[in-house]
């Protein structure tokens, strides 16, 4: 059940992100992943702070350098759908499409697919987990097949969010406006590990709010794809996947951003492909090797490791369709 909560519609930012600081607030978007929270326990809110009020935090725009600013409350299916997106982050598009069903794509926003909470189910189920300030984490030595095979402990939750992989390999930045002011964070520094702090997902700090993502130009001629393998066709979210945006002169890989997701605590880069298929031949062989790579460093928990055959696949079968494009 839900628990009783006091809600409340600023009509500027600046007062939205007071009202966010102040004990016990959360910031609301499209809710559907907050209201689920406040129902597992996980979220012991007071008040929700709806960011509906506030004006120019939606839409996608172009920058004067080339790039695109997408606006926090911009919703995913709106992300899928933009021609824009499509023609030059394809990546993103097709990571934004995958998300969810298009229900929940039509209210979520890409604000709030990035500060989602991750899905294990001890964390959201009825245990006290390292995550919630207790003192072991239960997917360690209990049902893990669901969970990290890169970046874990104390905690191996798996990030939950499609579009962050294709952000970070797009190099985007997230912009937040706070107590202390604004700020301008990389995609790929947004997210924490739990070795760093088991009880944060993101950096963000109380009464943050995220107002728009920024990705800079696509890299010249670039190419992208997003992949993911999930357990049905309908909804779900990744057991495995990747994010790769590669530039090519011929069929030389002259620069490569592989990331990966379903596969560790925060969005995860893979040095190791990225090097294997980095001033090579996108040939069968370098394949091969970069397919080998990217589960180079991996630290499968017990029932996970068909994650690794998964990773392994996803790479082969992906650099062949960019090695073709
Ligand atoms: C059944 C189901 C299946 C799903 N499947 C997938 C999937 O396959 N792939 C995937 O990527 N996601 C999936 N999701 C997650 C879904 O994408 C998120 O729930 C959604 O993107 C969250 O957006 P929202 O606007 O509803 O955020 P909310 O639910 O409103 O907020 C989510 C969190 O982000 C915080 N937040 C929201 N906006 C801001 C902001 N501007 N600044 C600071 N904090 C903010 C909130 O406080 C809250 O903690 C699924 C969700 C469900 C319920």
């Amino acid at each position: 059940m839900l628990p009783s909560f006091s809600y409340v519609r600023p009509g500027t930012l600046g007062d939205a992100v007071k009202q966010a600081a102040s004990e016990g607030a959360g910031v609301l978007a499209g809710g559907t992943d907050l209201l689920g929270c406040m129902r597992d326990g996980i979220l012991p809110l007071t008040k929700l702070v709806s960011m509906s009020g506030v004006k120019g935090l939606g839409g996608i725009g172009k920058r004067p350098d080339g790039g695109l600013t997408i606006g926090s409350l911009t919703t995913i299916t709106e992300v899928a759908e933009s021609a824009v997106v499509r023609e030059n982050y394809p990546a993103v598009s097709m990571a934004a499409s995958e998300v969810a069903s298009p229900q929940l794509r039509n209210q979520g926003t890409i604000g709030g697919n990035l500060c989602q909470k991750p899905r294990c189910w001890y964390y959201r189920g009825d245990f006290h987990c390292l995550r919630k300030g207790g003192d072991r984490c239960f997917a360690a030595g209990g049902e893990n097949p669901y969970h990290c095979i890169f970046g874990g402990g104390p905690c191996f939750i798996v990030h939950a969010s499609d579009i962050a992989p294709a952000l970070v390999a797009f190099g985007a930045s997230v912009r937040t406006s706070g107590p202390k002011g604004e700020r301008t964070v990389p995609v790929g520094k947004f997210h924490v590990l739990p070795s760093v702090d088991v009880r944060r997902d993101t950096v963000l700090e109380a009464g943050e709010i995220v107002t728009a993502i920024e990705l800079p130009p696509a890299p010249k001629g670039a190419r992208s794809l997003y992949r993911k393998v999930r357990a049905r066709n309908s909804w779900d979210f990744a057991l495995a996947g990747a994010a790769i945006v590669v530039t090519m002169n011929d069929k030389t890989v002259t620069s490569a951003r592989i990331v990966l997701s379903g596969a560790a605590p925060i969005p995860w880069r893979s040095k190791e492909t990225e090097d294997a298929v980095t001033g090579k031949r996108l040939d069968d062989k370098v394949i091969a090797k970069a397919a080998d790579a990217v589960v180079l460093n991996a630290m499968p928990l017990a029932q996970n490791g068909y994650k690794l055959h998964l990773f392994r696949g996803i790479i082969r079968e992906e650099l062949k369709k960019l090695a073709g494009a």
